[in-house]
């Protein structure tokens, strides 16, 4: 039994997209090849269907459409399992009413469950509200459950979006994500854009992100599905070298993903000075997220996580002498 309780799995099996918005945090972009190979993407969704409480299943990327084959190949097969099916698009493929429908009836037909455009202003630089409006038409036209991620700041308002897409912008479930500084939005995106981190952003547990667990186009298994999550120092492992059952297993039973779902990256920079912590750019009043990228990009994180466990381990001997064990 998985006590972090996975409900749900992204399948991103590429990053290729066929545009490249300036916050996306994946780097995303036609030039980024390479596909996590169909069968065994099916074969992980049996296996963790087999040793997990899993639900969904969220196919992203890049952009998902660039293969239309494999999309409905997953839906197909999600279709003949006790599980629902997800997909989250930028609507390029909405050229017109035929084009969507050409697309989405085969899905719909499958048993998709629902749809989440992703839109803003940073996707309106290359998609336009027309072809979003398409998208979400021919969805309520075809009874498919549609809604829409917007990332925002101080430039891409929510309110913006809504107003573009007139007529289809009414009743649509909504998502507003900040826009952060990870992937290409460290590099594009002015810091003096950008939301701050909320307070429940700060100081979090990441029990509840760990509801969802990711594979990626290699095969690579992560914890969450949260921004800052693609990190390699906090992957899990790889898939098919090993099985569902022992990633979740390394994820519930191993200490720094017990830590990390119990206390969150918080507690590791408890464990740093303050000239190590602004050395990698972590910084408490950051998104936990943020901070969770830079600690464990920079190999600070698994430092951390050493002195953390140290600390654990002499806490848990100096008990047991107190009580007579040791
Ligand atoms: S944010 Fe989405 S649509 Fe934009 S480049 Fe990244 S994957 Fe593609
Ligand atoms: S802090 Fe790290 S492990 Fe936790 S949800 Fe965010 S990216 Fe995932």
């Amino acid at each position: 039994m998985d006590r972090f309780g996975v409900r749900n799995l992204a399948l991103i099996p590429s990053w290729e997209c066929d545009i490249a918005c300036h916050h996306c945090v994946f780097n995303s972009s036609p030039r980024t090849k390479g596909r996590l190979d169909l069968v065994q993407a099916l074969q992980f969704i049996d296996e963790l269907i087999g040793c997990s409480s899993i639900e969904i299943v969220t196919i992203s990327g890049g952009e998902v459409f660039v293969d239309h084959d494999y999309v409905l190949a997953v839906a197909q097969h999600c279709a003949k399992r006790p599980v629902n099916f997800r997909i989250v698009t930028n609507a390029s493929f909405a050229v017109s009413d035929e084009a969507a429908t050409a697309q989405l009836l085969p899905l719909c037909d499958a048993g998709l469950h629902s749809i989440c455009v992703s839109w803003d202003r940073f996707h309106e630089t290359f998609i336009s509200a027309e072809r979003v409006k398409t998208a979400i038409r021919t969805c309520r036209r075809l009874g498919i459950t549609v809604e829409m991620t917007c990332v925002v700041s101080r430039e891409s308002r929510i309110e913006d979006a809504l107003a573009a897409l007139e007529e289809e912008g009414y009743e649509l479930r909504v998502v507003q994500v900040k826009a952060l500084p990870i992937g290409r939005g460290a590099k594009k995106l002015k810091p003096e854009s950008l939301f701050p981190a909320s307070y429940w952003e700060r100081g979090r547990a990441c029990r509840s992100d760990f509801d969802t667990i990711a594979i990626v186009r290699d095969g690579t298994v992560y914890p969450c599905c949260a921004v800052g999550g693609f990190t390699d120092a906090i992957a899990l492992g790889r898939y098919p070298n090993e099985s569902a059952a022992g990633l979740l297993a390394r994820r519930r039973d191993s200490f720094k993903w017990s830590m990390l779902a119990a206390r969150g990256p918080t507690q590791l920079m408890s464990c740093a000075s303050a000239e190590e912590l602004a050395a990698v750019g972590a910084d408490p009043a950051s998104h936990d997220c943020v901070n969770c990228h830079r600690l464990f990009s920079s190999g600070l994180g698994a430092t951390l996580v050493d002195r953390a466990k140290s600390e654990v381990d002499e806490t848990a001997m100096r008990l047991m002498k107190l009580s007579g064990v040791a």
